[in-house]
């Protein structure tokens, strides 16, 4: 033990490469040892599987804060991440990268977390923004928990225990949004892209998207217009942007029909330098849908 500490500090000073697992960095080996080492696809999976798994579990988020996950592309090293992984979450049909490279490199390590949910049809095939109810997220939660425990059976009152309080977070976060959301003047949910499907199933609105079910998508003039006409005719007070994408059209469509402007987040990821979490964007958007949606 001793010799090894010598000689590792003598590496160090003379700025060689350790041998094996003292090569990466000790805190990083440090911390994933003994632990499930979970890639998640993006941010509301990373969310669920660190609740669920909490100090028996490593997750690492292959969608970095600030950057939109649709149309992900991958490095080399994520693919490697996938590859070494011991459990894979994702949304199939969300990012075909990840989708790629799961079918290659971890087809049975993989948990396709919209598999057991309700799911509803866009304009342009399956909706796959599931995390925008919460009680998809406490499925998601349940079904994390499951694997995770087959995985590593002595951990499993952690797992159980997890999925447990996200659920009750995920209950708490349900009640409060139809408390708040029981009495609106606008049903209409104007936003920038088809995101938030579930939200407004789940909480009784009718979504009207710019842009479709990929936010990247430029919306024609005449679905411009389209949507005015929405925003006129039922006298909507506010379109919705998002975080991670150009705010352009949507401001140009408030200026155009006199609505507001107004940030709601589908969390597809934290802003860069985030210190929030799914729970504190999600009360966030409440507050945000709440006057948005003219809720007394
Ligand atoms: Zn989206």
């Amino acid at each position: 033990m001793r010799t090894r500490v010598i000689l590792g500090a003598t590496a160090l000073l003379l700025g060689l490469p350790l041998l094996g697992a003292c090569s990466t960095s000790p805190s990083a080996s440090e911390s994933s040892e003994g632990k499930v080492n979970i890639v998640a696809a993006f941010y509301p999976l990373q969310y669920a599987a660190s609740h669920v798994g909490g100090s028996a579990v490593s997750v690492t988020n292959l969608t970095s804060p600030g950057v939109e996950p649709h149309d992900l592309e991958l490095s080399a090293a994520q693919v490697a991440e996938i590859s070494s992984a011991d459990l894979v979450l994702y949304v199939k049909g969300f990012q075909p990268a990840v989708d790629d490279a799961i079918a290659q490199e971890a087809a049975d390590r993989a948990i396709d977390v919209s598999a057991d949910l309700k799911l509803l049809s866009g304009t342009e095939g399956t909706d796959p923004h599931v995390w925008l109810d919460p009680a998809n997220m406490s499925a998601i939660g349940k079904s994390i928990a499951t694997r995770l425990a087959a995985i590593d059976p002595a951990a499993a009152s952690t797992f159980t225990s997890g999925s447990d309080s996200l659920t009750s977070a995920m209950t708490a976060l349900t009640r409060e949004y139809k408390t708040a959301l029981s009495s609106c003047t606008s049903n209409k949910l104007v936003v920038s892209h088809d995101a938030f499907g579930y939200l407004a199933k789940a909480f009784g609105f009718t979504q009207v998207g710019i842009s479709g079910l990929n936010p990247e998508a430029e919306p024609s003039p005449a679905r411009m217009r389209d949507v005015a006409t929405v925003v006129r005719d039922n006298k909507v007070s506010t379109i919705y942007y998002e975080t991670l994408v150009d705010p352009k059209v949507a401001e140009t469509l408030a200026a155009e029909t006199g609505a507001q402007a107004a940030k709601l987040d589908p969390l597809e990821g934290l802003v860069a330098g985030s210190t929030g979490d799914y729970l504190s964007v999600m009360k966030e958007n409440l507050a945000t849908l709440k006057v948005g949606q003219q809720c007394s």
